[in-house]
């Protein structure tokens, strides 16, 4: 009897439990692919959608968010907002990191520099976003309802866009930019013309794997790079032969893997279409290289909320950045917990005084029957 009334007790603990605790995360959505050939938003939908290949990937991006992280439509995103506002900047890009072993007009120290630049410029930008996640939960570690709404849709390149989630993602989407650009604007991933005398005009190709070490945002060491490892020199008039400023050096225009087709869910590449991208199966390491790259980053950024912030407050920020819905989705667990506890406990305590006042009931019910058989049998 006893055991009965500890089971059903236990029984409405667990229902309690289960009914309190944060529900899974909501449907998948569809995406809008369009027709377009826009690679960066393509490959960081493959890498990091929640309609991509990582679907059971818990911290992967729901489809609002990933709309302004990856770019839709007409719309640049976080991941475009560099080829807007930072266009001619070779920081922003990866490029004039350019160099080939022997006779060539910049030294490896030179090309290593402009690869210093770009990696300083991305973890300028890996580190804005931390610093701006502070701003998504308020003192006690909830979800602020004003920092995470998408609606209006959030404006990169805007001064007036202080939204915490906007600001977090652009700063994340502007480094993921110039990580997907190394592997499209270098040689890391990618092979030589082998029907070319290798040159400026067909640098040597690494054939190295992605994530690279190069590639460290959480650090700050300085990159070691290999000797042969270069990326291309950029001016407006982008031409194999280089022009003007690029003369006699690997041109962007050579040595790029920018251009070709992209599944959005898959991270297939096909249908290279610049000189170097066509070469060999390079179109597809760099695309794969980016994606693998994006991951890591994004791998890495979550490391890095939850080493700043703790994890309570980090898990929750990485909660607040990838849901649709923040404020219902990323309720603050431990105060369901603390309410599922306590209501657990008045419920035991309930119990606990109903069987003692029975048992004492039944003590003096077998008192009175036992004072009345030790009198004489009648
Ligand atoms: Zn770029």
């Amino acid at each position: 009897m006893r055991r009965r009334r500890f089971t059903v007790l236990l029984g409405v603990l667990v229902v309690l439990g289960l009914v309190a605790a944060p529900g899974p995360a909501a449907g998948f959505g569809t995406i809008d692919s369009g027709g377009q050939s826009r690679e960066h938003e393509r490959l960081t939908r493959a890498a990091l959608s929640c309609a991509g290949d990582v679907r059971a990937e818990p911290d992967c991006f729901q489809p609002a968010t990933m709309d302004y992280l990856a770019g839709h439509g007409h719309e640049f995103g976080a991941i475009g907002a560099p080829d807007s506002d930072e266009l001619s900047d070779p920081a922003a890009h990866c490029d004039d990191a350019d160099y080939v072993a022997g006779a060539y007009p910049r030294t490896r120290m030179q090309a290593t520099a402009s690869l210093v630049d770009c990696l300083n410029r991305m973890r300028m930008r890996f580190g804005e976003g931390l610093d701006a996640a502070q701003r998504l939960l308020g003192p006690d570690g909830e979800v602020l309802a004003g920092e995470v709404g998408l609606d209006p849709e959030c404006r990169p390149r805007d001064e007036r866009e202080v939204r915490a989630k906007c600001t977090t993602l652009e700063g994340f989407g502007r480094a993921l930019h110039g990580v997907q650009d190394f592997y499209a604007h270098s040689n890391w991933a990618d092979q030589a013309d082998p029907a070319r005398p290798v040159g400026d005009e067909n640098p040597p190709g690494l054939d190295l794997p992605a994530p690279s070490p190069l590639l460290d945002l959480r650090g700050a060491a300085a990159p070691d790079p290999p000797a042969d490892l270069s990326t291309g020199c950029y001016v407006a008039r982008d031409e194999v032969p280089g022009v003007g400023a690029c003369q006699l050096r690997v041109t962007h225009a050579g040595l790029n893997k920018d251009r070709g087709q992209i599944d959005p869910v898959t991270g297939a590449a096909t249908d290279p279409t610049t000189p170097r991208g066509m070469v060999g199966t390079n179109f597809a390491k760099a695309v794969s290289g980016a994606v693998t790259e994006t991951r890591r980053e994004w791998q890495d950024f979550r490391s890095e909320l939850v080493a700043r912030y703790g994890t309570d407050r980090g898990e929750r920020m990485i909660c607040a950045l990838t849901r649709d819905d923040p404020v219902n989705d990323c309720g603050a667990a431990n105060t369901v917990v603390a309410v599922v506890a306590l209501v657990g406990l008045l419920v035991v305590a309930l119990g606990a005084i109903v069987w003692l006042r029975r048992s004492i009931r039944r003590s003096e019910r077998g008192r009175a029957g036992s004072a009345g058989g030790a009198g004489p049998d009648r």
